[in-house]
């Protein structure tokens, strides 16, 4: 039995809905392939976008793509390279405003997809809060399992930093 509190950051909550496999080797803590290209593309696109803001900021367990204030406005902003999976970006950002509301800390989201030219903004609803109270207690029950949940292909294993893990 894993006896660690598993500390739910973003990655986690973004994983979750991708793949329940996944997330089980992220609470472990196994590493994922660093040089993995698509993990490369991800960091040229958030190093190259957006120079002028302040990136990486760390709050609690995440770390924010970057972030912008203005007027008393703090609006956190999630760098994607493709809105392939949107859902999982905007379930992922919206943990970190609901981080940030448990702080005491309003604010907003922008996805970005600065590839594609695209922002999608991502509001704290009800219906999301509820939702990821329910992704953090699967999250923890996938972390207690002994074994990890079987590889099943799926449309991101192609450029999954975990594949061979799956299927090397
Ligand atoms: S390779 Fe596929 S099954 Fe394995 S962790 Fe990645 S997405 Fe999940």
């Amino acid at each position: 039995m894993f006896s660690e509190l598993v500390k739910v950051n973003g990655y986690l909550v973004q994983a979750f809905s991708i793949c329940r496999r996944q997330v089980w080797l992220l609470a472990r803590g196994v590493t994922a392939e660093q040089s993995n290209e698509s993990l490369a593309l991800g960091r040229l696109v958030d190093q190259n976008s957006y120079a002028r803001e302040r990136h990486q900021v760390g709050f609690g367990d995440n770390k924010f793509d970057f972030v912008q204030g203005a007027d008393g406005e703090l609006v956190v902003c999630e760098v994607k390279k493709s809105s392939r999976a949107e859902r999982s970006a905007r379930l992922q950002l919206a943990h970190y405003l609901y981080d940030l509301q448990k702080a005491g800390i309003e604010a907003r989201g922008v996805l970005m997809f600065p590839t594609e030219k695209k922002r999608v903004e991502v509001e704290l609803t009800d219906a999301l809060k509820a939702e990821l109270d329910c992704v953090y207690a699967e999250i923890e029950s996938l972390a207690q399992r002994n074994v990890p949940p079987p590889a099943e292909h799926c449309k991101y294993c192609g450029k999954c930093a975990y594949a061979e893990y799956c299927w090397g």
